[in-house]
């Protein structure tokens, strides 16, 4: 048995095993190694053999001794009897007709029983007692770890915290792990994997070496094992998320790019154009751009920014200044600006946005989408768009004629050709894909992103040329990057996630934080509503409607491991709402649906409805949470709203916090727990969603922490961000360790784990 050989060539499994292991992504040993226990049993002793107490339920640990079967003669049932002994003493145990019971407890077996103690004081029993039997290698680590266990009885939590305690998945248990693991400790296969963290640091921050961690983090004999473990995994897992962004950003930062110049005259230029002043925090974000833009690397920086927080202007001032710049060498035409949003609705709105902000500026704008194509400025009207064929904007956007180019997807496909693609915006990065982002990023005419960096043996021309011993930043695939400049790259987020978690998935990126909103926000109220008092939100929202205002009824968040399940189940969650409110609360108003199972068209049918007022109540899975800019809804009401994170609350409220009429938030629980209640309390006090996103954090133990896999980060990596400081020594070894060592030719194992981070990380 070694590490990379496959499951099933070392164990007979049944169907419903196989497809389980297939489920949970295991295929080899190591996958199985690297398959921790979510917790360790604690459901243990309650009691011990000296203290017994008749009628009481308890639960031993302990050793069985003497069982002999034999026949009551005056029943003639037939009884097996012997003794069952902890640290404190023994206690007679008993079982009626089950004969055979005697031949599966060898002498000596260590179990953890369970029974109502039967007798009277002094002379106790335990009659057919539920027998969990202690697998030998566990019995040594209980009878170690308890110490006193079979000594003075204190038989405490600790003993009990050793059974482990699988992901769940059907068809698979935890004891059928603990065996298979144990097969593979026998066979000591889980030595033969190299560690990936290197020894100096191991030592450094004293964590266990690969072999014992799998050792203590499977079977610990104290819970300070599993938790040295624990934390070595976390940090191997955030070591190595943090060398690939190291190895992107070395990529990145050997990535030729057009010069953007005088780019502070230009922003000043516009940003003395527009009808009010930015922000302190949009002045700041600016500054960083204008800053990359001034290096000879292509900027990669990540702007988050609340929702209302003004980052559509920020995208704004810095692409004039690259669509006010010449091409280097070039007596006319400019640079070229792709602007990519996640939907069609949304590139529409960023079109009229930028129209507006550019509208008595000497610029083309074009907008390209799935259902057509418009440009800026036209002949029909002063401020109006007018539509052009998809075959005349690309001509114009190849040609150079169109300096600004917004879109969805529509954007990177072949077809689109730029001239002189200098910068790239993306709005709400998470929606998209790595290889979307490379994609468009290539469009600058940049070869080097072809390179599917660290696959296979593929390795990224950083890579290749630091393996051949050249130094970092000079690599020799820059000669022909020469003439195929890479463009500036700037994502933008509303999604507050906290610091820990954005150092660590967007590590290959700098961070620019709009953390002010735009002054004159009318402030959100935010009311938790008691099921006594839903009547009377109902009759807020109708006053609001009554103005002439629309509102959002948003849907319980479903919680369903099959995501097709989830889809159908909140369809019809919906749906049943959207037909109540219609008929029970809102007659005379129009109520529309918006759920996940709709069609993209369905879907932008009623959302355009919803913009234009032909609909004034929308009712809506949690999908509007990326969704629409209406800034007529100025109320919401979020059903299960227990059911949310904190910070996505916060992003659900955002939707109606879009204008200066005072909006209201309405949070309906399902349950009113008051832990529930405490923390929904944080969205009354707090608006800020960066604050939120933390407390988010903080408020959820470890093992609680769902979620992760959308940014491929494991459960015990998640655990990892709510310590701050080993996220920071994680990515300061990340970086010492590319800095020295760009090929990563002395840390093997360490690239091979990164391949596999690597892979997971972009396999969207
Ligand atoms: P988001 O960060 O959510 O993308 P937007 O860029 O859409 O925010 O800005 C929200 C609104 O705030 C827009 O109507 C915009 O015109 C306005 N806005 C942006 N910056 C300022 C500012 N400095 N002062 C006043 N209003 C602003
Ligand atoms: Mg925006």
């Amino acid at each position: 048995m070694n590490p990379s050989s496959n499951i099933t060539d070392h164990f007979r499994l049944t169907p419903d095993q196989k497809a389980a292991l297939r489920r949970l992504g295991l295929l080899t040993i190591r996958d199985l190694l690297y398959h921790f226990p979510v917790r360790f049993e604690t459901a243990g002793a309650s009691g011990n053999a000296a203290g017994l107490v008749p009628g009481v339920k308890v639960t031993l640990i302990g050793t069985f001794h003497g069982l002999k079967a034999r026949k009551l003669w005056k029943s003639r049932r037939n009884a097996t009897e012997g003794w069952f002994e902890d640290g404190t003493g023994r206690v007679k145990v008993m079982w009626f007709n089950q004969p055979y019971i005697a031949s599966y407890i060898p002498e000596n077996t260590v179990a953890k029983v369970t029974a109502t103690v039967g007798g009277k004081d002094g002379r106790v029993y335990l009659t057919n007692p539920e027998v969990e039997i202690i697998p030998p290698d566990m019995a040594v680590a209980v009878a170690n770890a308890g110490k006193g266990l079979f000594s003075d009885g204190t038989a405490g939590a600790d003993a009990s915290k050793l059974f482990p305690v699988y992901p769940e998945s059907r068809g698979i248990t935890s004891r059928w792990f603990y065996h298979a693991i144990e097969r593979v400790f026998a066979a000591r296969a889980h030595t033969a994997i190299p560690d990936p963290i290197p020894s100096d640091i191991l030592k450094k921050y004293r964590l266990p070496d690969l072999g014992v961690a799998f050792a203590y983090i499977h079977t610990p004999e104290k819970d300070a094992h599993a938790k040295a473990a624990r934390k070595r995994f976390a940090f191997e897992e955030i070591l190595t998320i943090q060398i690939t962004r190291a190895l992107e950003r070395a990529e990145n930062d050997s990535f030729k790019t057009f010069p953007i110049t005088d780019a502070r005259m230009r922003t000043d230029e516009f940003l003395g154009s527009i009808p009010f002043p930015p922000t302190k925090a949009q002045i700041r974000a600016i500054d960083d751009v204008i800053k990359d833009f001034g290096k000879p690397h292509s900027m990669a920086r990540l702007l988050e920014g609340d929702v209302g927080s003004g980052k559509t202007l920020v995208a704004a001032a810095t692409s004039y200044a690259a669509v006010t710049a010449r091409p280097p060498d070039r007596e006319s035409g400019t640079l070229q600006v792709a602007y990519m949003a996640p939907t069609e609705i949304l590139a529409t709105q960023h079109f009229q946005s930028f129209i507006e902000y550019f509208s008595h500026l000497p610029i083309n704008i074009g907008l390209i989408t799935g259902s057509g194509c418009k440009k800026f400025p036209s002949k029909i009207g002063k401020g109006k768009a007018t539509d052009v064929s998809r075959a005349q904007l690309l001509k114009w956007v190849e040609g150079g004629e169109i300096a600004l180019l917004i879109g969805t997807h529509a954007l990177i496909q072949k077809s689109v050709q730029f001239q002189h693609l200098a910068y790239v915006i993306i709005d709400e990065q998470h929606r998209f894909a790595t290889k979307q982002r490379r994609a468009l990023a290539r469009k600058g005419g940049g070869g080097a992103r072809d390179s599917d960096f660290l696959s296979e043996d593929c390795l990224s021309p950083v890579l290749r040329a630091s393996s051949a011993g050249q130094k970092i930043g000079v690599p020799r695939a820059a000669e022909y990057q020469q003439f195929t400049p890479t463009p500036h790259f700037l994502s933008m987020t509303a999604t507050p996630i906290p610091r820990t978690l954005a150092l660590t998935i967007y590590g290959d990126l700098d961070l620019s934080i709009l953390d002010e909103l735009p002054p004159g926000r009318a402030k959100i109220t935010t009311r938790i509503v008691k099921k006594t008092d839903r009547a009377q939100a109902y009759e807020s929202v109708r006053a609001e409607l009554a103005k002439g205002r629309q509102a959002y009824v948003v849907c319980p968040r479903i919680e369903e491991p099959d995501p097709e399940k989830i889809n159908a189940l909140q369809a019809k969650s919906a749906k049943a709402e959207a037909k109540r409110l219609q008929k029970d609360v809102f007659p005379e108003y129009e109520v529309g649906l918006l759920h996940g199972a709709m069609k993209p068209k369905e879907k932008d049918d009623v959302m355009k409805q919803f913009e234009r007022n032909e609909i004034q109540i929308l009712v809506a899975t949690s999908v509007v949470e990326v969704g629409i800019n209406v800034p007529n809804a100025t109320a919401i009401m979020i059903e299960g709203a227990e059911r949310f994170g904190l910070a996505q609350l916060h992003q659900l409220r955002g939707r109606v916090m879009r204008s200066a009429h005072p909006p209201l938030c309405f949070l309906l629980p399902e349950t009113t727990g008051e832990v529930s209640v405490k923390r929904l309390k944080a969205l009354e006090k707090s608006d800020d969603g960066f604050t939120l996103a933390e407390s988010d954090l903080a408020a959820r133990g470890a093992g609680d922490l769902r979620g992760g896999h959308q940014w491929g980060i494991s459960d015990i990596g998640m655990e990892a961000l709510q310590n701050v400081k080993l996220i920071r020594a994680a990515r300061e070894e990340a970086i010492r360790i590319v800095q020295a060592d760009p090929g990563l030719a002395h840390h093997d194992a360490l690239k091979t784990r990164a391949r596999s981070v690597h892979a997971e990380l972009h396999a969207e």
